[in-house]
């Protein structure tokens, strides 16, 4: 298994000169089998590159293409319907994506609709040529062309899957976008002091208590996988000032990674206000942590255009 990265930038594609190294494209990653099938991790601008590539292969077959979207916020779906395999009617092209728990009106099949709407883009859906087959996933486990899928609902301002992809002895999770699950309430930690009256303290408690099991329950998802694909947007300073907005700070993605002993993690979705030389240092930064903390965990800072062997 391979992981071939097309786009790592988070938020919004950030071309120019500071940003040459680890690339400007957004989320857009292929997960490629040994048998040569691949499957597509998320839709931002990296993957109207990815689809130049695959109609420029010598093969004229029809492709199968799969796609799992992690959300359908801009960066990981942006470069859909730049897709060239969309404009060929042979292709048949399948997409996953969370199933909306809280709002059927913004479904995933509706939401990806949006952006083929005439206000923002000149070529409607009916006049897509493919076939595309819509599939909502919850959490749970299934099996998909004989690759084991396990999606898992992330912590973000909309719902968010995690996926884990398990093929040939191998496997990889994908976080895509997500943060660990803070208590909106505040801690019981220190509570006497703020005077806090008891039924209050019980219901900070009560919530400590259900986000303790959910992030737990996200490291027993990601437990002993070979591959860790993590949000890893902020520096500990900058996640100070974004607690919400639904990304990882380095430290908590090399946490995760380290209490679900994984093999190797590699850090992605940057920042857009960080230039590769800020990067190389936050590299560097995490790099000593792991050293420090005396772990077996190879770190990765994710570049657009590597391929990881597995
Ligand atoms: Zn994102
Ligand atoms: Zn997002």
């Amino acid at each position: 298994m391979k992981l071939r990265v097309w786009g790592c930038r988070g938020s919004i594609p950030t071309p120019g000169p500071t940003s040459v190294k680890y690339g400007g494209n957004t989320s857009c990653y292929e997960v490629i089998l040994d048998d040569g099938r691949s499957i597509i991790l998320d839709g931002g601008t990296g993957i109207r590159v990815l689809g130049e590539h695959l109609v420029s292969e010598a093969d004229e077959h029809p492709k199968d293409i799969l796609i799992l979207f992690n959300h359908t916020h801009w960066d990981h779906i942006a470069g859909f319907p730049f897709f060239a395999p969309l404009y060929n009617p042979q292709n048949r092209i399948r997409i996953y994506g969370p199933f909306n728990l809280v709002n059927s009106e913004a479904s995933f099949e509706k939401t990806m609709h949006v952006q083929f709407h005439e206000q923002f883009f000149p070529q409607k859906l009916t006049h897509i040529p493919t076939n595309i087959e819509y599939y909502e996933m919850k959490e749970g486990h299934t099996e998909i062309d004989g690759v084991k899928i396990t999606s898992w609902f992330m912590n973000h301002p909309v719902q968010a899957l995690g996926y884990k992809l398990e093929h040939g002895g191998k496997s990889i999770f994908y976080t895509g976008d997500t943060e660990p699950y803070q208590n909106p309430w505040g801690s019981t930690q220190g509570a006497d002091e703020e005077d806090v009256d008891e039924d209050e303290l019980e219901m900070r408690l009560n919530a400590e208590l259900i986000i303790k099991e959910r992030n737990n329950q996200v490291v027993e998802t990601v437990r002993g996988v070979d591959f860790l694909l993590c949000d890893a947007q902020y520096t500990e300073e900058e996640y100070k000032t974004k607690i919400g907005w639904g990304h990882t700070s380095v430290p908590d993605a090399l946490e995760l990674g380290i209490k679900a002993g994984v093999k190797t993690i590699g850090l992605t979705h940057h920042e857009p206000l960080n230039s590769d030389d800020k990067l190389d240092g936050i590299y560097k930064w995490a790099l000593d942590y792991v050293k420090e903390k005396g772990v077996d965990m190879h770190v990765e800072m994710v570049r657009e255009g590597m391929t990881y062997e597995l």
